[in-house]
């Protein structure tokens, strides 16, 4: 039976998070799909790091930020709990080995849909699985449950080791964190010591990697940054002390 939800409006909420920066969530999925995303104003154009699941329409509330100027979207990687949103944006990027978006597959909000894969990541991070359905309402009245999936889409162009996000007054540098997936980025602020680190590091939930050695060649990667503040795909942000022990108890996990 498909469980009567209310309806969620706006589908997502905003938090200032400080120093020009916004923290964009949905308060209405199960908490283990929670997800953030991340708004940077800047003087010439705004970036969007990561797009969550996209349930409901993201771009609104980015538009209530972003104030007419162009913006730029960027996955870390090509998870369906951050890609979700990408396909509303006109420039959209990524790195080009998580070009697959979403992936592995898309998600499903019906319990009896969930694929193995997805009922195997509730395990792994220790989440109680939803009885009926992952949402505790709907982005509007005539949503389908049963029938929605995260939409795929495609980057408009690639992100690379060293390349640069110009937003006319601040800049961030992508640096490629292999592991979590083979194409996960970090985007990195060094003049305000300022990290966008996606699912490569955050604090507070079991992390989860593809490839252990790359994942930890990306976590020592990390740690010698001089980072200040890190802003992650899941959670809550910390400084920069937090990150090199969370790094350093990640380290000790994988052995
Ligand atoms: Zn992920
Ligand atoms: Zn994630």
């Amino acid at each position: 039976m498909i469980p009567e939800l209310p309806v969620g409006h706006p589908w997502f909420a905003a938090e200032d998070a400080g120093s020009g920066i916004a923290r964009l969530f949905e308060p209405y999925v199960d908490p283990f799909l929670e997800s953030n995303v991340w708004h940077v104003s800047g003087a010439e154009r705004d970036l969007v790091v990561d797009t969550a699941n996209g349930i409901g329409p993201l771009r609104p509330a980015v538009e209530a930020l972003s104030d007419g100027k162009p913006v730029v979207a960027i996955a870390t990687h090509a998870h369906f709990d951050h890609v979700g949103g990408l396909h509303e944006f006109d420039d959209r990027r990524c790195h080009r080995l998580d070009a697959e978006m979403p992936a592995p597959a898309g998600l499903r909000l019906m319990r009896e849909a969930f694929p193995d894969w997805l009922v195997e990541d509730f395990a792994w991070y220790g989440s109680p699985l939803p009885e009926v359905v992952a949402l505790s309402a709907v982005p509007d009245a005539s949503f389908d449950v049963t029938a929605w999936t995260t939409p795929p889409t495609e980057a408009t162009s690639f992100l690379d080791e060293g390349d640069a996000i110009d937003l006319g007054d601040r800049s961030f540098v992508a640096l490629h964190t292999p592991g979590h997936t083979d194409g996960s980025i970090c985007l990195w602020e060094e003049a305000s010591g300022m990290i966008f680190t996606g699912d490569a590091i955050y604090v507070d939930a079991r992390l989860g990697w593809e490839d252990p050695e790359a994942f930890a060649a990306s976590l020592v990667r990390l740690r010698d940054l001089d980072i200040r503040i890190a802003h992650s795909g899941h959670g809550r942000s910390f400084e920069g002390a937090e990150l090199r022990d969370a790094v350093d108890a990640a380290l000790r996990g994988l052995g």
